[in-house]
């Protein structure tokens, strides 16, 4: 039997899905529901019906389940960031746990996986909710909603459409005041929010960094148009209306706000989805703020890419460090470094970590964090790691004790996995932000005399589906 669009039933919710949406059965035929908790009774409507399996959208909870809690946010359900607030934390980790757990058992292969899993590191509780205020960078669009109002805030689920927010519980506290001033300073000034139909408007996004060790707050608009300007309506229904620079306005606006330190433009002129353009415009301050993951001192401007929940990071590359057992004599790699996070924290421990990433300008970032550190036992390449490291491999007959990689979703490329074997470290630590491709490659490296010693999960992104896994793999035959 298939199941019809638009037919109500009451079900189950027994399980939950890859994002965390709850999953029940009608039939033996899987129902796949937004927002259900499992272990709810719920009543559900089917909106997209497949040959083997539906999606239905709850339409009431008949009786809640034991994990479910009220999110602290109330604009959780509709907002796309929050996917999972409604399942209480200890739940949201204990469901982490078991997707790693089971990628590793089912695509791994790895029989033993229980025994080798340390229990997940999940993130500081609250008082007033668990796992909240924990990102350091936030991106608000700017827009105006269908009655014309200014809506600051957040894309809701699979849509642009901009729900106007005072706070984003994710965020830092300072953001609350940012944003009721930012709103104000728009209205005040006739300052036009961007519109993303016709690419006309000026203001598209603001985007706020906060040092969470240092304090230091930084703030930049990103703009569709060169400069910030707000229109002076001319006196007479025939005058013409005038733009004005309000920069400095801005700047009054925000500059008592506590730990500033940066107020700063970016153009970003194209019809696109990419939030900020190539270049920034310092208006107040400084053109970045800094920040430390353990001892280690970062400088980070607007364009610049950094971990954005850096309590769990400083816990996580703890664990990378941990699993890499350095005494100080060895030579590791670390490969798809980024701006040098993690072979900065190495280098405190090694004789000499080199670094591998594809995008130039964090080398740059990486190369200038070695030096404001003073580590001179650091050196980074260019490049993809399936080219560079065969190429420094082959030419140079370059040798590790242990390489660490921490690649994006998609893993480790197959050429960068052989290389690796040949060069035969005595471990490779596995940072992996996708259990299911961490699972692939861990099956690969098994199958060529390594072994998994250890699995840590590290919660990054409380309320969201993702997880963070360090893996310590170990050659078998040393
Ligand atoms: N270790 C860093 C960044 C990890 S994110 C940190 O913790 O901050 C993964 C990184 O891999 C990104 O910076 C991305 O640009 C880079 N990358 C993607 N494909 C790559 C490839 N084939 N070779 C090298 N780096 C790559």
């Amino acid at each position: 039997m298939t199941l019809e669009k638009n037919q109500e039933y009451e079900i189950t919710i027994e399980d939950m899905g890859n994002e965390g949406e709850g999953i029940g059965h009608i039939d033996g035929m899987a129902v796949f529901v937004k927002d259900a908790v499992v272990g709810d009774t719920a009543r559900i409507k089917i909106i997209k019906a497949k040959k083997n399996y539906a999606y239905g959208r709850l339409l009431e909870i008949v009786i809640p389940s034991e994990y479910r809690v009220e999110p602290i946010c109330h604009h959780a359900r509709r907002c796309g960031g929050c996917s999972i607030m409604q399942v209480e934390y200890q739940k949201q980790l204990a469901w982490k746990q078991d997707k790693v757990m089971n990628c590793l058992k089912r695509i791994g292969g790895i029989t033993n996986v229980e025994e080798l899993m340390e229990p997940i590191i999940g993130m500081k509780l609250r008082a007033e909710f668990p796992a909240i205020r924990y990102r350091n960078k936030a991106q608000f669009p700017v827009r105006r909603d269908k009655d014309g109002n200014v809506a600051i805030g957040f894309y809701a689920g699979r849509t642009h459409s901009v729900i106007d927010t005072d706070v984003c519980y994710l965020q830092d506290e300072v953001n609350d005041d940012i944003i009721k001033r930012f709103r104000k300073f728009l209205v005040d000034y006739n300052v036009e929010p961007y519109n993303e139909e016709n690419n006309t408007g000026l203001v598209r996004h603001i985007l706020t960094r906060v040092g969470r060790k240092t304090g230091e707050v930084m703030i930049c608009v990103i703009i569709n148009g060169k400069e910030l300007t707000g229109v002076i309506q001319g006196d007479s229904p025939n005058s013409k209306s005038k733009y004005v620079n309000v920069e400095q306005e801005l700047v009054e606006c925000m500059e008592d706000i506590p730990g500033i330190t940066s107020i700063s433009v970016n153009v970003n002129l194209e019809k696109t989805n990419r939030i900020l353009g190539d270049t920034c415009r310092t208006i107040w301050g400084k053109d970045s703020i800094t920040d430390y993951i353990g001892n280690v001192k970062y400088q980070i401007n607007p364009l610049s890419f950094y971990q954005v929940n850096p309590e769990q990071t400083e816990k996580l590359y703890g664990k990378a460090l941990e699993y890499a057992e350095l005494n100080g004599d060895e030579t590791v790699w670390d490969l798809y470094c980024g701006i040098g996070t993690i072979s900065l924290f190495l280098a405190q421990k090694a004789k000499k970590v080199m670094g591998v990433e594809i995008v130039p300008e964090a080398i740059e970032d990486a190369r200038k964090n070695a030096e404001m550190n003073g580590f001179d036992n650091v050196e980074f390449f260019v490049g993809k790691a399936e080219v560079v490291l065969p190429e420094q491999y082959e030419k140079h007959g370059v040798y590790a004790d242990v390489i660490v990689v921490d690649p994006p979703r998609k893993g480790c490329d197959e050429v960068a996995i052989s290389t690796m074997v040949k060069i035969q470290p005595k471990r490779i630590v596995y940072v992996s932000c996708d259990p299911a491709t961490l699972a692939r490659d861990v099956k690969m490296l098994v199958a060529a005399g390594y072994e998994v010693k250890k699995v840590c999960a590290v919660d990054q992104f409380g309320h969201s589906g993702h997880i963070e896994v360090v893996t310590c793999l170990q050659r078998v035959d040393m």
